[in-house]
């Protein structure tokens, strides 16, 4: 059974949880009380070169990436099975660790992390490789001529993510590595290890050999940036901040490792004036308030055609008025705490950012005064009519619940507007004309563009963004050519 406070972690390197080299440690604190939950031991670069040690033994001697497909996926449906029988537990610490509303990680995070073992273990028995056959005269003779591509693990990967959603971005990215028979060292955010610390426990459990799976908590400076310079690592999978991916992509080219990089954005929410209206309002709060802005996708945009303007500004502020700040742990809440002092302080120097550069504030988001909530980080939404899109609170991504609602006249013009970001992440379109749907799909620049829905996307499908939001895709097959590659084998007769 997996604990719900755990008090002292470890780093899990070669199947086993070890102290720290230098025994150095740090705290995660729960951000909706400020009480530290766990003392977590800190890696740094001489884990990073024990745990990288482990994962390419793992990989060159070891037996992982010479078992089936068949016995690699049968390993990951254990685990999936073990992720939900541990579900509840699971979905406590979560929602502990990341402020995330328990709602969230018990519906959502916690299943779809079990999903995506089960996804990629089918995903990779489903994966053949390919054959060639054809003659053609070489050296004098007339050869027949059998080729063969297969898909080859890449090595040891590091697998590097952000507190936002933990669990499930570990799994997005160890799932789809596992089954193609990699080894890895994954590092999760500082803010909130603890969900991944039990996932190396539990992939222990499932029958992962040792050092096939190494977890090293720590901060990025100190763990994050020797473990994408070290040069026994051949492929890094990164979720984080812009300036996170830059620096990443940059170390990275210097040893020539593969990268993938999934990024932030500022992704635009389009409601035309032919749309259903309650569902616009009703999925753009979804889209923008969901953990309290703190995703990557949210709707931060909010462009609503002039024609149903008023009546889309009279309604949408009170709704969102109606979501619930509260302790993430109790179902009734709808926004938990904001990760840590130092975010809110940040989302709030945004807020005041907003207000000096003009913009009206419909609604206004302020600290609760509720005695019950003083000790976390929580922080109402604000819903901004900025004056124009310059605002600063229009261009930068804030990662809260920070939202910016803009009018717009016609397709084209919200089209230009929309693409002026150096972000492309997402981008939502609410209308009932198909013709319409698909013209802006054309138009929008975004990895990812949902018509009249938020996040409807199932696990074959790609996920990910263009320009600064990042390099590649995750999911389905996208992920299995990533962390595999072609090797071309070709027989002539
Ligand atoms: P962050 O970039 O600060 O940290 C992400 C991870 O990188 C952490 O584990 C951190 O310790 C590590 N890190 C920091 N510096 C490093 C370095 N020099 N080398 C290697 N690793 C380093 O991001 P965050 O604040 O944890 O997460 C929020 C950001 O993540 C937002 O910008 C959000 O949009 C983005 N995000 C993107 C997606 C997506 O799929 N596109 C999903 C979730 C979050």
């Amino acid at each position: 059974m997996v604990e719900a406070e755990p008090m002292e972690t470890r780093l899990f390197i070669d199947g086993a949880f070890v102290e720290a080299a230098t025994g150095a440690t740090f705290e995660s604190v729960d951000p909706a009380s400020g009480e530290t939950i766990a003392r977590i031991a800190a890696a740094d670069a001489e884990d990073v070169d024990r745990a990288v040690s482990a994962a390419r033994r793992a990989f060159d001697n070891g037996p992982w990436r010479r078992t089936t497909a068949a016995e690699r996926a049968r390993v990951l449906r254990k685990l999936a099975g073990l992720l939900r029988e541990n579900a509840d537990a699971l979905a406590a610490l979560e929602s502990r660790d990341a402020g995330k509303p328990f709602k969230e990680t018990s519906f959502r995070d916690v299943p779809r992390a079990a999903d995506n073992f089960e996804f990629f273990a089918s995903a990779i028995e489903g994966r053949t490789s390919e054959t060639f056959s054809a003659r053609r005269p070489f050296l004098g003779r007339d050869r027949e001529i059998q080729s063969l591509v297969q898909y080859e693990p890449v090595g040891v990967c590091a697998l590097i993510t952000p507190w936002n959603s933990p669990l499930m971005q570990a799994s997005w990215k160890i799932a789809p590595a596992l089954a193609t028979g990699n080894t890895c060292v994954l590092k999760p955010s500082e803010l909130t290890p603890l969900s991944t610390l039990k996932l190396a426990e539990l992939c222990g459990a499932a029958g992962v050999p040792d050092g096939v799976v190494n977890v090293l908590p720590g901060l990025g400076a100190a763990a994050g940036a020797p473990l994408v310079a070290h040069p026994g690592v051949d492929a890094v999978a990164f979720t984080g901040s812009e300036p996170t991916g830059i620096a990443i992509n940059v170390a990275a080219a210097a040893t020539l490792k593969k990268v993938t990089l999934e990024l932030g954005g500022k992704s635009a929410n389009i409601v035309c004036a032919d749309a259903d209206i309650d569902d616009a309002v009703e999925g753009s709060v979804l889209a923008m308030f969901r953990h309290s802005g703190q995703v990557c996708l949210a709707g931060t945009r909010l462009f609503v055609a002039d024609a149903i303007y008023d009546a889309f500004v009279e309604r949408f502020p009170a709704r969102v008025r109606a979501l619930v700040v509260g302790d993430p742990q109790q179902l009734g809440s709808d926004l938990g705490p904001l990760i840590s002092p130092q975010h809110r302080e940040r989302v709030e120097s945004f807020v005041a950012k907003g207000l000096a550069e003009g913009a009206e504030a419909l609604l206004q988001g302020a600290r609760p005064d509720d005695e019950a909530l003083r000790r976390g980080n929580y922080l109402s939404p604000t819903i901004f009519a900025p004056r124009s899109d310059d605002a600063t609170i229009v261009r930068e991504e804030i990662f809260g619940p920070v939202l910016s609602i803009l009018r717009f006249k016609s397709d084209a013009e919200v089209v230009a507007r929309a693409n002026a970001t150096r972000f492309g992440l997402a981008a939502y379109v609410w209308t009932r004309d198909l013709s319409r749907a698909l013209q802006l799909s054309n138009d929008l620049q975004a990895g990812m563009i949902w018509v009249n829905g938020y996040f409807l996307r199932d696990l074959r499908q790609p996920f990910g963004g263009i320009k600064h939001s990042g390099l590649g895709r995750e999911g389905g097959r996208w992920s299995l050519d990533f962390f595999t590659q072609p090797k071309l084998v070709c027989i002539a007769r």
